[in-house]
């Protein structure tokens, strides 16, 4: 077999330009991400962040510009010239080798956790129930959940939904993952379980990663590149140890919001606060 070439990047982003109705959300994106490299996707609410992930996995159509997963053109063919949308089939088949998970779990809430991680293996791949019933516990020990393979969703805490979750988007062998937001839907005191997790898989299986989040020391621990992304552009990248002292005032103040956020919920969270409850 003919391996692709190792400079190919596994995903290009070409000058894409989003639109909903009048409003530009992306506004000429353009960006690589090397195989097994992690980028870490920063931005205010609003700047197009997880519309840029929706268009890597053609959830959304774009009307400019070129998106390519290893090395195959995303949602379009040319044709003389002119991109037209693919086949749904195809655009399924595409989807299918990209992983994403999602701020809230998305999991089938009738399924147990291991019922989640074979039904796609099973019904789109093909993939014998017993064969993907293995896999599964596989997967769901490398997140640390092989003890809750019958658990029912709703009988795990977020934490937990959310590792499922990603077991779920590993079972499909992905080429890549897409993590929008993955924890910060979480009470605070889960988000370093699913970090960890996502951590232990860029370091163990150089799984290439496009994250988004706002959790700094993650980034700074785990990513190769941070993009900082405001209406719509790109504003500032570069490696995270440039982001400790940002070129561009926008993204100075931004990230002085950020960590000016997460040390308030500090100073209001003391560690004996609210034992049994808040949640119910
Ligand atoms: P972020 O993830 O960075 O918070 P989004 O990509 O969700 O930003 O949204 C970017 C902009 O696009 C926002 O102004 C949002 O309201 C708008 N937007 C997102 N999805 C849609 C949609 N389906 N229809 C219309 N506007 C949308
Ligand atoms: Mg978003």
């Amino acid at each position: 077999m003919i391996d692709r070439a190792p400079d190919r990047p596994t995903v290009r982003v070409e000058d894409v330009h989003k639109r909903f109705g009048r409003l530009e959300v992306l506004r000429g994106i353009s960006f690589d991400v090397a195989r097994g490299e992690v980028v870490v996707v920063i931005g205010p609410s609003g700047s197009g962040k997880s519309t840029l992930l929706r268009c890597i996995n053609h959830l959304e159509k774009i009307q400019q510009g070129r998106i390519y997963v290893d090395g195959e053109l995303v949602g379009y063919r040319v044709e003389n010239g002119n991109l037209k949308e693919e086949s749904e089939a195809r655009i399924a088949r595409q989807r299918s080798r990209v992983g994403f998970v999602f701020q809230r779990f998305n999991l089938f809430q009738h399924l147990s956790a291991i019922e989640n991680l074979t039904e796609a293996p099973v019904h789109v791949l093909g993939l014998s129930p017993r064969l993907a019933r293995e896999q599964a516990r596989e997967m769901l020990s490398v997140v640390g959940l092989e003890d809750k393979a019958r658990a029912m969703p709703a009988q795990l805490s977020g934490g937990q939904q959310q590792r499922v979750a990603i077991a779920r988007a590993l079972m499909m062998n992905p080429k890549l993952m897409l993590f929008d937001e993955p924890t910060s839907a979480l009470d605070p005191e889960l988000v370093g379980e699913v970090l960890k997790v996502i951590k232990y898989l860029a370091r163990t299986t150089g799984m290439t990663m496009i994250v988004v989040t706002h959790e700094m020391d993650f980034a700074a621990d785990v990513a190769n590149r941070i993009l900082f992304m405001d209406g719509g552009v790109v504003v500032e990248e570069g490696p995270p140890a440039q982001f400790d002292n940002p070129r561009e005032p926008r993204t100075r103040e931004f990230l002085r919001r950020v960590l000016q956020r997460d040390g308030a919920e500090e100073e209001t969270e003391p560690d004996k606060l609210d034992v049994n409850g808040g949640s119910q």
